[in-house]
């Protein structure tokens, strides 16, 4: 990557540019500096637009075949796959998450989505609609032009690869702005993208603060569509600048997930599921399991075992290979989640497990992982999205209750059911208002199925075929076929 020593530019065309304002990144591990990161002015990011623009109306990446453009992307895919050290490693150095996380969840699950979209987009195909004799009408699927991305931190290399593949398949151009506690991975894309084959100006790579760079992407008036993930408050700020300008826009947002647990549950499998719902990626996952909504008759024993449980997870620092949690992403984060576990203690008493900063993990921004029993409704530890390994359990008398408890909340993102009766978890299925419900498993997602929001969790889906039309207008094209030409007058 273009940078001196550990100084980071913007990708801007096809080359690293130098900014002219910088702000530096922590390990969340070791509260250590891992670099200084351009924070790209509104001059710098337009720039930006406008090398997209350009890349969008003269440039050969929209007008190429859909099989050149999805073999550019597979094989960014090969070529991440090749350097899985190289990117996980930077992912656990920024984010703070495990290694073994960063090798099996992120980097697979982004060279996923590059392949995905890379072999999909060959199959992007129009309609043909009958109209009658005297007229031929088909549709095409188009590109919408310059995409403006925004992505938070809990999964950088995923969310980016989630927008920029389906994004640049379909022939748009874009440009990317990471978070600014997590910007490393997205813009290590840069010389992956290079190589790979992209022309000049079909991903620019901004990073910088919301405030700055993030508000001049969303209000350049040269961007066709704006696609952010990241907190329900700040895609109010998206969506209300999309109105503004009338263009696209997709949001991924928050989420206050229920598992919920009915009582012909298999105990240690629905325990070990709801931990991993829970805790992965430190809590700090969009549609964590944080409600833990449980018939009264498994109430007890499964508290028991998930207590048991959590005191048996390692958590340190995410560079060793037994680290199964990682610190929190910055101090300020941290703080955050330790006033919910304040607020936690004054609605519902002492936790069950955890509450604290662990023991010898004085340096950098652990925290235990935590249970809270008894959980009402009403609290704010019930309602609010922690974004942090803080769960809450709480009991309720059979199905009718459960169901209603799942779909009492603002959110829609996920939720999942756990029972021993298949076709009961279908039903059920069909009666919570999320965008993915998982039966006997949490937070599985895949490349090739559909991901987002009900209500305030979101607009639109991404990943799937859904996530490749979010990225295409639909041209009609009636083309008159009669033998006599048509006349009004
Ligand atoms: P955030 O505060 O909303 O920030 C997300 C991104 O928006 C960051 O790049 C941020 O830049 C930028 N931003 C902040 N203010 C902005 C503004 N005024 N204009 C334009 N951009 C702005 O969210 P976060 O704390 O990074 O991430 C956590 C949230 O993301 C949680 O609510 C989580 O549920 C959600 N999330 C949702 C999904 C999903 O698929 N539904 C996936 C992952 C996360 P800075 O970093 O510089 O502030």
């Amino acid at each position: 990557m273009a940078n001196s020593g550990k100084k980071y530019g913007l990708f801007i065309d096809n080359a690293w540019v130098e900014a002219s304002e910088h702000f530096t990144s922590l390990n969340p591990a070791t509260e250590e500096p891992i670099g200084e990161f351009a924070s790209a002015t509104l001059e710098e990011v337009d720039l930006a637009v406008k090398a997209a623009r350009r890349a969008f109306d003269e440039g050969d990446w929209p007008r190429m075949s859909a099989f050149e453009r999805g073999r550019v992307l597979r094989r960014a895919a090969e070529l991440m796959k090749e350097r899985t050290e190289d990117f996980a490693g930077a992912e656990t150095l920024d984010t703070g998450k495990p290694i073994f996380e960063s090798r099996n969840v992120d980097v697979p699950g982004a060279a996923d989505e590059l392949e995905y979209y890379g072999c999909l987009v060959v199959d992007l195909l129009g309609e043909s609609i009958p109209v009658g004799d005297t007229a031929l009408d088909y549709t095409v699927r188009e590109p919408v032009g310059v995409v403006g991305a925004i992505i938070p931190w809990n999964f950088p290399l995923v969310l980016a690869c989630r927008k920029l593949a389906p994004a640049l398949a379909a022939g748009n151009t874009a440009i990317i702005k990471p978070a600014s506690w997590a910007p490393l991975t997205t813009l290590m894309l840069g010389d992956l993208f290079l190589e790979a084959g992209l022309p000049p100006g079909v991903v620019n790579i901004v990073s910088g603060s919301g405030r700055v760079t993030g508000e001049a992407l969303l209000r350049h008036p040269q961007v066709d569509k704006l696609s952010f993930t990241g907190s329900t408050e700040i895609g109010r700020d998206v969506i209300t600048a999309s109105c503004d300008r009338i263009c696209a826009c997709s949001l991924e947002l928050g989420g206050k997930s229920p598992a919920v647990v009915l009582e012909d549950a298999d105990l240690e499998q629905t325990a070990d599921g709801i931990l991993f719902g829970a805790f992965l990626n430190q809590g700090e996952c969009c549609c964590a399991a944080t409600r833990v909504l449980v018939d009264r008759k498994l109430h007890e024993p499964l508290r028991d075992l998930l207590v048991e449980k959590t005191r048996q997870i390692v958590v340190g620092d995410g560079m060793n290979e037994e680290t199964r949690m990682g610190p929190m992403i910055s101090a300020e984060h941290r703080q955050t989640v330790l006033d919910y576990i304040r607020v936690g203690v004054e609605e519902c008493g002492q936790p069950l497990v955890g509450g604290g900063i662990p023991e010898g993990l004085e340096r950098g921004y652990y925290l235990e992982p935590t249970i809270f029993d008894e959980v009402a409704p009403d609290t704010r530890l019930y309602r609010e999205e922690v974004f942090g390994p803080v769960l809450a359990l709480t009991p309720f008398d059979g199905e009718a209750e459960l169901i209603e408890a799942a779909n009492d909340t603002p959110y829609g993102l996920a939720a999942s059911i756990w029972t021993g009766d298949g076709a009961r978890g279908q039903r059920i299925a069909g009666l919570l208002r999320a965008g993915t419900v998982w039966i006997n498993v949490h937070n599985f997602v895949f490349a090739q199925a559909p991901y987002g929001g009900y209500k305030q969790s979101g607009v639109g889906r991404e990943l799937g075929r859904e996530g490749l039309l979010a990225y295409t207008e639909v041209k009609n094209v009636i083309t008159w076929i009669a033998a006599e030409g048509f006349c009004w007058y």
